[in-house]
């Protein structure tokens, strides 16, 4: 994320701008981490584990056909998906978690269908089956885990009682002799096991998503309490927590900020000429040239009414100053109303070191009433003022003081 770009105060960066102010995103706990981590890492990770010990069973020479003849599509289709993974850097959750849901699922089935038929023509040794029941819960229990909802729940179960239907099929067909006592072990397993664990996972999966959009809903709550809902921008609540971070960032780096108030001139008759709803939308056409033409790193707010002010770091009063003359400009040219211009008068001021934010907003007030006082339509800077220490006198009341007087004549 661009840490520099912070408050544009236009509404397509509101969800940005939300995070960023936040003091301390990282300490709220969210499900997509979770899900983040364990398809990133803990996926993987156990895919690898289960190719390591395949692996190393072939290499002792106790592997059975199955595993032997499993490792090579488990082995490609897992190396092709940490290549995806790793070496595009795709970090897009939602397609990482399409290809794990196809290729999960999808290889446990396989091995599970083509053994069954393997051992039911060739009469093979069953006890793959002991093992694959372990896998198939799993592999049912991920659908519900990576996605949670009912539609999840339902292909999860249908995707579990479709092995359960294939392996009765199996039973009632097979030439392998197969011990009463391996039948009623994985009837447990598939009858009772696999149901209890999706159902389980399920509950687990709709808290974790009510814990979702409950945060979702606050962060929308966060973004509107903050947000002008006509145009977009910050509402003034946001101004302390803005100036906060200009100080910090002020003090870091010593350089100057500064604010200008802008308020649109004789806004009242255009309200009373075309109506509130056409004042709204020169409201909403200013805003937009203000966002439009200040940086990311400037902080634009709705202060209320026609009203509006803009936090710029890393700007002297000066050049504040002229970047207020090319928005006067631009809303003064811009075609807002049938037959009447649009002006706009501004008032900026530097901060000053140890000013409050009332202060230094007073001080950009104040150059906003002059500027009206002046005949609106114009900038107005609000000079720095200098401490005014009692000791040090301007250098006229010296002069007067002293006798510098013309050379006494000889
Ligand atoms: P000045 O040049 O001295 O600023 O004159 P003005 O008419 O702009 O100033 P005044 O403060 O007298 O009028 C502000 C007007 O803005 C009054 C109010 O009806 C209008 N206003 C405030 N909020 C809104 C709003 O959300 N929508 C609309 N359409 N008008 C608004
Ligand atoms: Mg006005
Ligand atoms: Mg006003």
């Amino acid at each position: 994320m661009h840490v520099e770009s912070t408050l544009t105060g236009c509404k397509k960066f509101a969800g940005v701008k939300s995070i960023l102010l936040r003091p301390a995103p990282e300490l709220t706990f969210r499900p997509q981490q979770l899900e983040r981590a364990m398809l990133l890492v803990l996926l993987p990770l156990f895919s690898l584990a289960s190719i390591a010990l395949a692996l190393a069973d072939v290499l002792m020479g106790t592997a059975t056909w199955f595993e032997r003849y499993q490792l090579i599509p488990a082995g490609v289709a897992f190396g092709a998906v940490w290549f995806w993974c790793g070496f595009t850097r795709s970090n897009n959750v939602r397609r990482i978690r399409a290809v794990t849901l196809l290729l999960g699922p999808g290889i446990v089935m396989e091995r599970f269908l083509i053994g069954l038929w393997y051992t039911a023509m060739y009469g093979h040794d069953v006890r793959f089956l002991s093992s694959m029941s372990v896998w198939m819960i799993l592999a049912s229990c991920l659908f519900v885990f990576l996605k949670p909802g009912r539609g999840a729940f339902i292909a999860g179960f249908g995707y579990y009682s479709f092995a359960v239907a294939a392996l009765l099929a199996f039973l009632a067909l097979a030439r392998t002799p197969v011990s009463d006592e391996f039948i009623q072990e994985f009837m447990l397993t598939y009858i009772v096991g696999a149901p209890i664990f999706l159902t389980l996972l399920a509950g687990f999966a709709r808290l974790r998503s009510a814990y979702g959009s409950a945060l979702h809903r606050a962060d929308k709550f966060e973004s509107m309490a903050m947000q002008d809902a006509l145009t977009g921008l910050f509402n003034r609540r946001v101004f302390s927590t803005s100036m906060r971070r200009a100080r910090a960032r002020q003090a870091r780096r010593r350089t100057p900020v500064s604010m200008a108030i802008l308020d649109i001139d004789h806004f009242k008759s255009v309200n009373d000429s075309f109506g509130h709803n056409k004042g709204d939308e020169v409201l909403v056409k200013v805003a937009n040239i203000l966002t439009a033409t200040m940086r990311r790193t400037d902080d634009v707010f709705r202060w209320g009414g026609e009203e509006f002010a803009i936090l710029m770091e890393e700007t002297d009063a000066e050049n504040a100053a002229l970047v207020c003359e090319r928005l006067r400009q631009l809303i003064e040219s811009e075609n807002m109303l049938p037959g009447r211009k649009v002006t706009a008068s501004f008032g900026v001021a530097e901060l000053i070191a140890g000013e409050d934010d009332s202060g230094f907003f007073s001080r950009a007030d104040a150059a906003l009433y002059d500027a009206k006082d002046l005949g609106r339509n114009q900038v107005v800077i609000r000079k720095k003022r200098r401490p005014s220490n009692p000791l040090v006198k301007p250098i006229s009341d010296l002069i007067d003081s002293t006798d510098f007087g013309r050379p006494e004549e000889a």
